[in-house]
């Protein structure tokens, strides 16, 4: 079984996004960027499911700039085999990444694809439940276990107040969630190796599709600064301040 993981470039986690003084967007000038934490999830999984035999082949896919490039070397070093990148310098939206994911899986015949629930540069947590859709192919989302067994993936769901197990036919579409793997590092051998790995680079127009955006953005503005607190001396003090508020 062949699986698809679609990796997603975007700003590190760990860097506090910067709004343009124009209101247009985020900042991405000199902004370090990296795979979707989602996806890196994604990418393990695929890893471990292809290490206990469930999978023999693991391609990864990227929708984005040249640079994605750099994403899909270290799905590549973390254990895929060969990488897609659809190159495109525009903003891509939900829908549109998802028809090009279905094009790419008509061409591949996955047997499982595994995306990441949200990506968290626009937090849509829309392309794996717009693809599965596409596809007509059922779906598991917000995994936080995947078990493939024969021609069916059993897959735990976060749910509110639990864990949803829905039993899917293969070919399947499964969205991960936080808590489903802790993705290894790439070692260094192994980041040498993904240079020899092969890549191949298309456009979306190679799949026929049409990139126009549907949505406009209107404003992009930073969240309110948070109000500073203060100290009252005591209890009696805090009631008569609540009360002062109208709150009590
Ligand atoms: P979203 O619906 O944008 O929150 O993204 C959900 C998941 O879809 C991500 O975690 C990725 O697995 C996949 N995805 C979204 N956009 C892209 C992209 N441009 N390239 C590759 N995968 C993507």
């Amino acid at each position: 079984m062949k699986i698809l993981v679609p990796v997603k470039r975007v700003i590190d986690y760990n860097v506090k996004p910067r709004v343009k003084a124009d209101g247009t967007g985020v900042d991405l000038a000199n902004v370090k960027m990296s795979m979707n934490p989602f996806d890196e999830i994604a990418v393990e999984e695929a890893i471990r499911l292809k290490e206990k035999g469930a999978a023999t082949e693991i391609v990864a896919v990227s929708i984005g700039p040249a640079k994605a490039q750099e994403t899909l070397r270290t799905a590549l070093a973390m254990g895929a085999d060969r990488a897609i990148l659809v190159e495109t310098d525009d903003e891509v939206e939900p829908l549109a990444v998802a028809k090009i994911l279905k094009a790419i899986a008509d061409e591949e015949q996955p047997g499982l694809v595994i995306l990441g629930k949200q990506s968290i540069s626009d937090d849509s947590n829309q392309t794996g439940q717009m693809l599965a859709a596409l596809m007509g192919r059922p779906q598991g989302t917000f995994a936080n276990t995947v078990e493939v067994d024969g021609d069916s993936v059993t897959v735990k769901r976060e749910v509110d107040g639990g864990l949803q197990t829905v039993k899917l036919a293969l070919p399947a579409i499964v969205t991960t969630d936080l808590r489903l793997n802790e993705p290894r590092y790439a070692s260094l051998p192994n980041i040498m190796k993904a240079k020899q790995k092969p890549l191949a680079t298309k456009t979306a127009a190679d799949y026929g599709v049409d990139l126009t955006p549907r949505l406009k953005t209107l404003k992009v503005a930073e969240p309110p600064v948070r109000q500073a607190g203060e100290k009252v001396a005591d209890v009696a003090a805090l009631v008569e301040k609540v009360k002062a508020l109208g709150i009590a």
